[in-house]
């Protein structure tokens, strides 16, 4: 079956380990760049951008797996994780300076769904992944809002309060929102399904 890799920076590494277990894939943990070699397709977890930069910066992991990206290599990144995919940060002082894997043509700002819904949990309608009858449980924790689509080539697959919140462009995958923390692995199996194409 598909090998898909973790990025093991920092964030919710094991949740999502065992999302993409249960959808079929074998997956090894990624901690330096010479763990990309051979993998069907990349997972960068939510949890902290800053925090992920600043790790990733001594050993150029992101100019790592942006070289993979660029030769092919399938990537789903989820909330921190969309920030690090995004071209663009409207926001950007706090990553200023730090790599980030970029090519989703989208524009995020981070942790900007205000105060109050900081934290939320809606239940999503999500286009592709199956059963369009039965939404997705969507865990939102202090996520970013894609704020704008600069590319044609970017499919908004949900939406959720007036924003897109699930894309996808080529063999990008990307979430404002945690779909390793419920038990329904649609997305993941979604994402082993484009990494195996
Ligand atoms: N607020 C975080 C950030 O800016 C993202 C939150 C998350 O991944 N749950 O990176």
């Amino acid at each position: 079956g598909p090998l898909i890799g973790v990025l093991a920076l920092q964030g919710a590494v094991a949740e999502h380990a065992a999302a993409l277990q249960a959808s079929g894939a074998a997956v090894r943990i990624v901690r330096r760049p010479a763990e990309l070699d051979g993998l069907d397709g990349l997972v960068v977890p939510g949890g902290e951008s800053t925090a992920m930069a600043r790790i990733a910066a001594p050993v150029k992991m992101f100019e790592a797996v942006r070289e993979h990206r660029e030769a092919g290599l399938a990537v789903f990144g989820t909330c921190a994780g969309l920030i690090l995919l995004a071209e663009s940060v409207a926001d950007a002082q706090a990553l200023e300076g730090f790599e980030r894997i970029r090519g989703l043509d989208v524009v995020v700002r981070r942790n900007a769904y205000g105060s109050q819904l900081n934290s939320f949990t809606t239940e999503l309608p999500v286009q592709g992944i199956g059963e369009p009858d039965r939404p997705l449980e969507a865990v939102f924790i202090r996520a970013p809002v894609i704020e704008e689509i600069r590319s044609a080539d970017v499919e908004v697959i949900a939406e959720a309060q007036g924003h897109p919140v699930a894309v996808r462009q080529g063999r990008l995958l990307a979430a404002s929102f945690h779909p390793e923390l419920t038990s329904d692995y649609r997305l993941h199996q979604y994402f082993v399904g484009l990494a195996t194409s």
